[in-house]
C-alpha cells in the first residue's frame, strides 16, 4: 500500500478508534495490519485496545517477520502475514471480533462455503461471499494455514474463522475497514431477520452484481 509509515500509522490509529468508539470492538480483541510497498507490516501491537492505540508504537516488522520497531506485535499477525502472502493485492487485512459476525462464527450449521448467503446488493459487491475457517484455538499456527488455503482457492474478500471472528481484506486500509463495517452489518441483518421470509437474492441477481 501507498504512503509513508508515519502516516499509515497515523491512518490505523484514527480508523481503530473510530471502530472502537462505534462498539464494532471492545477490550483488547482485534487486530489491523497494513502492507508497505516495500514488503515491511505494520500492525497493532500484542492486546493492544483500539480506543487507545499511539503511532509509535505500532509494531513495524520487516518481510521475514523481525520486528523493526514499536511494541510486540499481536499474535495474530501470522494470519494476516499469510493472506498477504496469498493475495498480492491485498494492502490491509482487519480482524475483529465484533458481536454479530462472531455471533454467526458460533452457529453449528453454517455453510463452510459461504457463511452468509446474499440478501442486499452491497455485501456480495463489497465482500462476495464469507468462506470459513475450521475452529482452532487462540495462537494455533494452524489457522494462517488455513485462511492461506482459503485465500489461494476463493476470491472471497473476508473469512470467518469458527466459534472467533471475521476476518477481511482490502486493497487499502480504508477499504478493508469499509468492508468489515458492511459485513458486521450484513450479519446484524441477517440476526434481525430471524423468523422473518427473507428474499435471497437470486444465482442470476448474484452473477449481475459480480459482473
Ligand atoms: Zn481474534
Amino acid at each position: 500500500m501507498t504512503g509513508d509509515a508515519s502516516t499509515l500509522r497515523e491512518r490505523i490509529c484514527t480508523l481503530g478508534k473510530s471502530l472502537f468508539d462505534r462498539r464494532f470492538v471492545v477490550g483488547g480483541a482485534g487486530n489491523i495490519s497494513v502492507r508497505l510497498d516495500d514488503g515491511r507490516i505494520l500492525v497493532t501491537p500484542t492486546g493492544s485496545n483500539f480506543g487507545r492505540l499511539q503511532p509509535d508504537e505500532i509494531s513495524e516488522i520487516d518481510a521475514d517477520g523481525n520486528l523493526l520497531a514499536g511494541k510486540k506485535p499481536s499474535k495474530e499477525l501470522t494470519f494476516h502475514r499469510a493472506l498477504f502472502r496469498a493475495r498480492s493485492e491485498a494492502g490491509a487485512v482487519v480482524h475483529l471480533h465484533s458481536t454479530y459476525l462472531t455471533a454467526l462464527s458460533c452457529r453449528r450449521d453454517l455453510d463452510h462455503e459461504n457463511a452468509l448467503r446474499p440478501f442486499t446488493p452491497y455485501y456480495v459487491m463489497r465482500v462476495g461471499s464469507l468462506p470459513v475457517s475450521p475452529y482452532r484455538r487462540p495462537g494455533d499456527p494452524r489457522i494462517a494455514d488455513d485462511l492461506e488455503a482459503l485465500a489461494r482457492h476463493s476470491d472471497a474478500r473476508a473469512f470467518l474463522l469458527a466459534s472467533h471472528g471475521p476476518v477481511v481484506l482490502g486493497k487499502t486500509l480504508e477499504e478493508a475497514v469499509d468492508n468489515m463495517e458492511e459485513l458486521e452489518e450484513t450479519a446484524k441483518l441477517f440476526f434481525l431477520l430471524r423468523g422473518e421470509e427473507i428474499r435471497w437474492l437470486t444465482d442470476d441477481q448474484i452473477s449481475e452484481l459480480r459482473r
